[in-house]
């Protein structure tokens, strides 16, 4: 078989059918025509049923079977999920919560990720593991432990507090300079010593805003490492195939950091009709973290759920178009979580793509569709790459961290207002930006859109931004963008940490929208209401002012709202406000004309041209998001991959439809 395949498959668990069903189930994962399998994630109780006694020969022979059926095989960690002997023997391994109370064995993430009893498990399994399958030619890939995050703010035990006086320590050198930069003279908080400090749990009076983002940032740093650790266990007992983590969605666990020191990234999702159009987000982003193509572990055939299901929309295509969107952004593999459906169990009610009782789901011929396409537009989706992103958005877990400590509005919730009131009507304008990452790169980027980047000093950022800026780049900036430093705390000398700064626009009242009713006029004189925030400031000659406000206040009207400056060979745009959408579209549009981005293939506002190019070849993945008919106008000639028909002009595109364009004159 060739190893250079897109891969289609699932989740699957035969050692929770006792091994009774695996012809059954290899019959239908050919009919699905799945190439692979990924096991063993939550199977430790099965890998070493007592400390010490080692079991892989029911996997061998599972993956023995399958790749004789010519399926492939992911083997994972089962780190996540510590067996019963383990737990009763070292019940300090359990994960505290932030009342003191230890996890309960029965869930999963229950082991700490600090304890060194439970790194020295970890690492004799996985080490043992990998000296067994290290040869083994059907096993592609590895997967480390199962979406991991700080859930609930991660571990509060021992361990963990030990782990986080370093962490402090290092960050703040002193306990003196701890003191002062969270401003711990407040309420008397102030320590004397590292190890007085306690659980960042809520209080009465609520919580330090920036001990609770150093604890989400230790911990997640703590997930890294756990997961780091177990990567180099794998690559020293030699493991040469990619290694990943499968990873969520949720953004408190830093995407970049975590996959530092991985070969591949991975992403879950279970989306539905009403938010499909988010996979464009979460996969943009997944797709340029690393200069590999991601892996999209998990996703449900139809309705996710666990002990019930989630009433959601999955219409007819659903399952076509859900299946083959990872490709669209160069995902190179898909899995459904699952292959068969539990019997019994906490995830009983989960969709899958053979029921319990061993048939077909109602979907299951999708299914067999999707993999046909993916067969015909094999070669398309591997030569083709992604294209370099000229206009992009960042979206940061630094950020998302600073607003779990502390919210700035009442009610305000980062990643949604990112997805929601940034991204998607950037999407339905046919001007989808790509999403950055702060630690990425910003190479050929350039417009790049910061909107609540309410720090830049993340990683590096803040100096290459600069750089980036100076060489041409054109950012445009807020609300409240750049307003907290690196522990989280306003600076003080100017509202801005560089903003002010690099352009010399002052930043002088800090408002809630909802505290006056200000507008914003344009320079065409069009007016605009403002939602979220209003920044006002005061401006020089040499900047240009974009909007003002229209206020009752006479400390604010006419003083400027949005402006923008000059900045070496480049330009920044302050938004003070966020104007209503028309407004903002055609303020971004007007520096995407400026910078000379790339015009994007025409369409309607339900679908998506994927620019994408091998060598002088240009091609394009259109996907319909919206469940609604929709269009593509074609700039010359193009062949249809699937079909090998020749398309130019204005084209129809059917609900959900997958299509692989290749530019042909
Ligand atoms: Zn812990």
């Amino acid at each position: 078989m060739s190893k250079k395949n897109l891969y289609l498959g699932a989740a699957y668990y035969p050692e929770v059918y006792y091994f009774e069903t695996i012809d059954e189930d290899i019959e239908y994962m050919k009919k699905a025509r799945l190439n692979v399998m990924r096991m063993g994630e939550f199977a430790w109780s099965v890998f070493e049923p007592q400390e010490g006694q080692y079991n892989f020969k029911w996997l061998k022979k599972v993956v023995d079977k399958l790749y004789q059926n010519g399926i492939y095989s992911i083997l994972c960690t089962p780190s996540n999920t510590p067996p019963i002997w383990l737990t009763k023997k070292h019940p300090e391994i359990l994960r505290r919560d932030d009342n003191g109370s230890y996890a309960v064995h029965g869930g999963r993430g229950h082991g700490c990720p600090n304890s060194p009893v439970f790194n020295s498990y970890v690492q004799k399994i996985v080490s043992k593991m990998a000296q067994y399958f290290k040869d083994h030619e059907a096993v592609i890939g590895w997967q480390i432990d199962n979406e991991i995050y700080p859930w609930l703010q991660g571990c509060h035990c021992d361990f963990c507090m030990k782990e986080f006086y370093k962490h402090l320590k290092k960050k703040y050198k002193t306990i003196d300079n701890l003191n002062k930069q969270m401003a711990l003279r407040i309420w008397s908080i102030e320590y004397s010593a590292f190890d007085q400090i306690e659980y960042p749990k809520i209080k009465d009076w609520g919580s330090h805003p920036a001990f609770t983002t150093e604890y989400i940032d230790f911990q997640m740093r703590s997930n890294a490492n756990f997961i780091s650790r177990q990567a180099d266990i794998l690559r020293e007992n030699g493991i040469k195939v990619p290694i990943g983590t499968d990873m969520m969605t949720f953004v408190s666990q830093d995407h970049y950091i975590t996959n530092q020191n991985l070969d591949v990234v991975m992403i879950n999702h279970y989306h539905s009709k009403e938010n499909f159009y988010e996979c464009a987000f979460w996969m943009d982003y997944m797709s340029r973290l690393k200069d590999r193509p991601f892996w999209n572990t998990e996703t449900a055939t139809t309705a996710n759920g666990a002990n019930s299901v989630n009433p959601s929309l999955y219409p007819i295509g659903y399952n076509y178009i859900n299946t083959l969107i990872p490709f669209a952004f160069r995902g190179e593999m898909n899995l459904y979580w699952l292959f068969r459906a539990h019997y019994a169990g906490p995830e009983l009610m989960h969709s899958s793509v053979i029921t319990s009782q061993g048939k077909p789901v109602h979907v299951f011929d999708e299914t067999v569709q999707a993999a046909q396409t993916l067969e015909k537009c094999q070669q398309f989706l591997t030569e083709f790459e992604l294209d370099k992103a000229e206009f992009a958005m960042s979206f940061s877990s630094n950020a998302y961290n600073i607003f779990e400590g502390q919210k700035v509005v009442a009610g305000f919730h980062y990643t949604e207002n990112i997805i929601k009131n940034c991204y998607y009507p950037l999407l339905k304008d046919g001007i989808a930006p790509s999403v950055h990452n702060p630690n990425n790169s910003l190479d050929g980027i350039k417009v790049l859109y910061s909107p609540f980047l309410i720090s830049i000093e993340e990683g590096d950022f803040a100096a290459r931004l600069i750089e980036w800026v100076n060489q041409g780049g054109i950012w445009i900036a807020g609300p409240l963008t750049d307003i907290r430093n690196r522990y989280y705390a306003k600076y003080r000398n100017s509202v801005f940490g560089f903003i002010e700064d690099l352009t010399g626009i002052q930043n002088i009242y800090q408002i809630p929208s909802t505290c006056l009713n200000n507008t914003i006029e344009f320079e065409d004189g069009i007016l605009s209401k403002t939602t979220i925030w209003n920044d006002v400031f005061l401006t020089k000659p040499e900047h240009k002012v974009i909007a003002r406000y229209n206020s009752p206040s006479p400390s604010i009207d006419q003083k400027a709202a949005i402006v923008g400056c000059k900045v070496g060979k480049g330009e920044i745009v302050v938004m003070g406000a966020m104007p209503e959408q028309e407004r903002l579209l055609a303020l971004i549009k007007t520096y995407l004309k400026k910078a000379d981005c790339a015009p994007k293939l025409k369409t309607s506002s339900n679908v998506l041209a994927i620019k994408r190019r091998n060598g002088d070849k240009i091609g394009y993945c259109v996907i319909e998001l919206f469940y609604e008919k929709g269009w593509v106008e074609l700039d010359g000639q193009y062949l249809d991959v699937e079909t090998s028909t020749k398309l130019s002009g204005v084209i129809e595109i059917e609900p959900y439809s997958f299509r692989c364009l290749e530019k042909i004159d």
